[in-house]
């Protein structure tokens, strides 16, 4: 297949500064919750988007100094020896494919607490701590400015040692620089507060230093908001014009502007809340401001619309993070003209979560993220077949779907059973739910890649009992048969149930709501499950006119959600729509007519009027044929392996189903050492 000629304008070079890129294709920085904890692992990653064809392959915000220390986010850092070793291992992979390799140096501020580190907090002046922690800025004086100036033009000459391409200038997303931005918090009286040209004086000195040491060799970048400048995370007081006027002085000094805006729960949004292209708006203008080459990013994963954005003079870039997360082999697959292969993102944003948990960034789209070395695994090829085994497979789901078409593309002949009608199990029923329509590439991609192997046959319809599955003959059996939620109310904050779950039909599961069973009076919502279904479920209620309440044992809506910026939007949205918000109350009993609700901190009980309640709870594995299975197959006999994969052995969010399918499929007649699975990384230190 060849590339269609609308989309060569994406692969044409573009200069940044001293260095060329190969083609328009641009990763922009990206957390990955490995960053100074997992050298190897994010060598792996990123070494695998240079492999797919991006031109520029950046690394996350990366500590300049011990004093810019975020703990639990793993940033990297260029503080030492160890650093410039461990970031080598990225840049010799990224340049091994014909990329740039980019860095993205950062300054602190109000935004970290420097918990590891134990160091003050440097900032602007004395202020409090951006995300939460008890723990105030020491306000910078003269020296301090120097010393800052002095940190980053060293780490930027470590970045040149560590073989990087290009450095950033990070001003914006509520990090230091940023607040030396803001008309609302630089208030010092110096000579880098009040005016514009002074607020934006420790910039400029910035990008001149990074110029002077390094930029004969390597671009210098400026990450920077296109809108309410300084803004930490959107101060809200975006002061008109400011943009403009900051850019008449900033304007030609940097290689490369990277334009995104300051809110992240925007910029990033969850495709429920923001689509395809969204920031266009705000970038549209930038060019028109600078001759320097800019990017942005919109969780492009059309060409259509990356080309229409070069064509018409918005971008010189396509940036992107998740859709490179997604599929790292999207600009190969449009180069060669393979749009059916790509694995498009579908904005869950489950790859922010590591970041914020501190664990290495998965995927639900793509099983291989963060497994490229630790595993060995590669996003677009799998190891041929061990053996000429027929393999079972019963259910659709993401996890039966994704273990059908990788161990298709491994060459076993493949058996896939499905109960019902339509392929794609829980990402059917989720897809159908407000906001969540994107959802459905989860089942696409896959269906699709299926569809053209032959060795791979598709039953619909075909509701397996364990009679039906050894009829088959097949030689190993994977039961993909999913979960179902409970209607007990069983969960974490109710160990024995609920009591008095109520009058049959007037208690509801997701299953319920999800198959257009609607409750039809005031209903209660109970959230023991904390992330997005709650939510969605109490809009889709409230949306057919019933009075709607969500109650939950946590202190906030759907807190797991706080890692995939679901929350605040989910939170607005529902307050918008009249749900009633009830948190740190555990549901206790519902009698048909009225719901209890015991508070978490005093245990004193209310009671709410309430014809329905919704249990959102947990779930339980539909392992029934599983045990079947097993059960009755002595050593020896035909299956020679039944194995149960996704949420059929343990429910959980769908990434975890689609990678245990692609797992099983992996792992199938491979020599695995089931002590050590994978590769354990250790990070090196100045003295290795
Ligand atoms: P997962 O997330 O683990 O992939 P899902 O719940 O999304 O699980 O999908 C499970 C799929 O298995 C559903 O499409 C369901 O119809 C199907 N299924 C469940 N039991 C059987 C069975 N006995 N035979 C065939 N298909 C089944
Ligand atoms: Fe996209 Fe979700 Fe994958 Fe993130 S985790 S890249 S949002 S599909």
């Amino acid at each position: 297949m060849t590339r269609d000629p609308r989309h060569d304008i994406l692969f044409e070079p573009v200069r940044i500064g001293p260095v060329t890129a190969k083609n328009r294709f641009y990763q922009a920085p990206h957390c990955t919750g490995s960053g100074w904890r997992g050298p190897r692992i994010l060598a792996g990653l990123r070494g695998m988007k240079a492999e797919g064809g991006w031109a520029v392959v950046n690394t996350e915000y990366c500590s300049v100094h011990p004093s810019c220390d975020d703990p639990p986010h793993a940033c990297a850092s260029l503080w030492d020896e160890g650093d410039i070793k461990a970031h080598a291992l990225m840049t010799e992979k990224v340049h091994a494919h014909g990329a740039l390799a980019g860095v993205e140096l950062c300054l602190g501020g109000a935004a970290i607490a420097n918990l590891s580190s134990r160091e003050a907090a440097l900032g602007v002046k004395s202020m409090p701590n951006m995300a939460g922690n008890p723990f105030q800025t020491r306000a910078m004086d003269k020296s301090d400015i120097r010393e800052v100036r002095r940190w980053h033009r060293n780490a930027a000459l470590r970045a040149r040692t560590a073989g990087f391409d290009l450095v950033y200038v990070y001003a914006t997303h509520g990090y230091m620089l940023s607040q030396f931005l803001s008309a609302t918090h630089n208030t010092r009286a110096d000579e880098y507060g009040g005016s514009l040209e002074n607020r934006v004086r420790l910039i400029r000195e910035i990008v001149e230093d990074a110029k002077e040491a390094v930029g004969d060799t390597m671009a210098v970048a400026v990450r920077f908001s296109a809108e309410a400048n300084g803004g930490g995370g959107g101060d809200g007081n975006p002061v008109p014009g400011e943009t403009e006027d900051m850019f008449g002085v900033l304007g030609e000094l940097p290689d490369l502007w990277d334009m995104n805006i300051a809110d992240y729960t925007y910029e990033m949004g969850l495709s429920r809340f923001v689509p395809q292209g969204a920031l266009e708006p705000y970038v549209a203008g930038i060019k028109a401001l600078t001759g320097k080459p800019v990017v942005s990013v919109g969780r492009f994963t059309s060409p259509d619309m990356m080309a229409s954005q070069v064509r018409r003079g918005i971008l010189d870039f396509i940036g992107a993070a998740r859709p490179s997360i997604a599929d790292p082999f999207l600009p190969r697959k449009i180069e060669e003209g393979r749009l059916d292969d790509i694995r498009e993102c579908i904005g869950c944003n489950i790859c922010y979560v590591g970041d914020g948990k501190g664990f290495p960034i998965r995927c639900t789209q793509n099983p291989t993220m963060s497994e490229e070395w630790r595993r060995g695994w590669h996003p677009e090829d799998v190891d041929p077949r061990g053996s000429d085994s027929h393999v079972l497979i019963v259910g659709a789901g993401p996890a039966g779907l994704e273990a059908a078409q990788a161990l298709g593309k491994r060459g076993y002949r493949v058996t896939l059973a499905e109960a019902s009608r339509e392929l794609g199990g829980r990402v059917v029923r989720e897809a159908g739910l407000p906001g969540l329509g994107e959802w459905i590439r989860v089942r696409d991609y896959r269906v699709l890649q299926i569809g053209k192997l032959d060795n791979v046959e598709v039953f619909r319809e075909s509701d397996m009992g364990a009679d039906d599955a050894l009829a088959v003959g097949a030689d190993h059996i994977a039961v993909a048969t999913g979960s179902s939620w409970r209607r007990d109310g069983y969960g974490a904050a109710n160990p024995k149930g609920i009591a008095e779950p109520g009058p049959v039909g007037s208690v509801f599961t997701p299953d319920d709501i999800m198959a257009g069973r609607l409750p039809e009076g005031p209903t209660v919502v109970f959230d023991d499950d904390h992330y997005y279904m709650a939510a969605v479920l109490a809009e889709r209620i409230r949306m057919s006119g019933v009075p709607v309440t969500l109650a939950s044992p946590e202190d906030m809506v759907a807190p797991w959600a706080v890692h995939t910026q679901d929350r605040w939007r989910s939170h607005t949205g529902l307050m918008e729509m009249g749900v009633g918000l009830v948190a740190g109350h555990n549901l206790t009993a519902f009698d048909g007519g009225r719901a209890t609700l015991a508070c978490e901190f005093t245990g004193r009980e209310t009671a709410i009027d309430a014809e329905a309640v919704v249990l959102v709870t947990s779930r339980r594995p539909n392992d029934a044929l599983y045990h079947a299975l097993t059960g009755g197959i002595a050593d020896g006999d035909a299956p020679r392996s039944v194995a149960r994969i996704g949420d059929c052995e343990a429910p959980a969010i769908i990434a975890g189903a689609v990678f245990s399918g692609h797992r099983y499929a992996r792992e199938l007649d491979a020599a695995i050492d089931r002590d050590n699975p994978f590769k354990h990384d250790r990070v090196f230190s100045r003295d290795d």
